[in-house]
């Protein structure tokens, strides 16, 4: 939880505006949250003013969770994503490589224990990118492993990775902070959910969301039923979607 939060909550703030005409302040109704995530977005006030409205949105307080029980989430089923808001400057939206069209692959999941339960495996990542030699990936460089066949780019930070959604012509991976981002940039996207959350509530209908099905089970600690639901789904659904949502976007 974080940065994929964080986007999810510049679209309550996108709503709150619309109402009230005027930036609103995210957090806790006395101190205000700031993440990098808004930088530049004018819906946004960075600190509270005399009469500002409040998004109530912070670490242990998202518009998505009902509850927290000692060992999971508990997901509001009524809860459905929207796009969120990403600005980038001029400068941003050309960060990158110069290359022609290329898909932004990302295999890792965070170290949190309960990522392990999103976490479809570098194996099968690295799968997808041999059975597909026809397109060119690149993945942001977080940490110092890499795929094989996959261009790393150095980044400083998760700005750089918005500038790199920005660029894609599609982004696949795991249910985090860059499908949140590709939503907001208006990216197509493919997404392998595991048995976490669930794409009923936290996916976009813009996006190919691979996921087994199951009921969400919000575990924190790694999971047998998650496990199963991440061996559901194979390369060949995650290399199908791909080429299908290239196709798709070329018509
Ligand atoms: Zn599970």
């Amino acid at each position: 939880m974080g940065f994929g939060d964080d986007i999810i909550t510049t679209s309550v703030v996108k709503r709150a505006f619309q109402k009230i005409n005027a930036p609103v302040c995210v957090g806790d109704g006395n101190r205000s949250h700031y993440n990098e995530v808004f930088r530049n977005n004018p819906k946004i006030a960075p600190v509270p003013y005399k009469g500002v409205q409040w998004v109530h949105s912070y670490k242990g307080n998202r518009p998505y969770i009902e509850r927290i029980e000692k060992d999971r989430w508990v997901y509001k089923p009524d809860f459905r994503a929207e796009p969120g808001e990403i600005y980038l400057s001029d400068d941003e939206k050309r960060f990158g490589p110069s290359v022609g069209p290329f898909i932004l692959i990302e295999p890792d999941t965070k170290t949190a224990a309960f990522s392990k339960n999103k976490n479809w495996g570098r194996e099968r990542w690295q799968r997808v990118v041999n059975a597909l030699p026809q397109y060119k990936f690149l993945r942001m460089r977080v940490t110092g492993v890499g795929l094989n066949n996959v261009d790393d780019v150095p980044t400083t930070g998760i700005r750089d990775g918005f500038s790199m959604v920005h660029r894609c012509r599609l982004f696949v991976g795991t249910d985090g902070a860059l499908h949140h981002a590709a939503a907001a940039l208006g990216r197509p996207a493919v997404v392998v959910w595991g048995g976490l959350a669930s794409p009923v509530n936290l996916g976009y209908s813009t996006h190919i969301n691979l996921h087994a099905g199951s009921p969400p089970c919000g575990s924190l600690m790694p999971c047998v039923h998650c496990t199963f639901e991440l061996e559901k789904i194979t390369v060949e659904m995650v290399c199908e979607a791909i080429v299908k949502a290239i196709d798709g976007a070329r018509t």
